[in-house]
């Protein structure tokens, strides 16, 4: 199950930071909606979903994701050098490490159990 919810709590709450210090002008909310939107990336997790592989495996681990993979430092860091497009590159970088968090200590599978 993706976290959808929870990568979308804290990016607002990376957002609401990163005004009280000044980084992002207050009132700009392009930033937030960047974050946002580079959420779509677990539209993988469906993906997978459709591709018959096991759901334990949908449930616990990164792997076979696509946009979830070792290879985005690469887009991410494309994407972070240019103006418009950076705070989607610092939203997928945000999405990937909560995700990673919650594999490594297996909170993935204390939120959503499966039965
Ligand atoms: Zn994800």
């Amino acid at each position: 199950m993706p976290l959808t919810p929870y990568h979308l709590a804290l990016n607002y709450i990376i957002y609401l930071i990163l005004v009280r210090f000044k980084i992002i002008k207050k009132g700009d909310y392009t930033p937030l909606w960047m974050m946002f939107a580079s959420n779509l990336i677990d539209l993988d997790h469906l993906l997978r979903m459709f591709s018959g592989s096991s759901m334990i495996k949908q449930e616990y681990g990164l792997d076979g994701l696509l946009l979830h993979g070792w290879w985005v430092v690469l887009p991410i860091s494309i994407l972070s050098m240019i103006k418009k497009w950076r705070w989607f590159g610092f939203g997928w970088a945000l999405h990937i490490i909560l995700d990673g968090f919650m594999v490594l200590f297996g909170l993935n599978s204390f939120l959503f159990p499966i039965n």
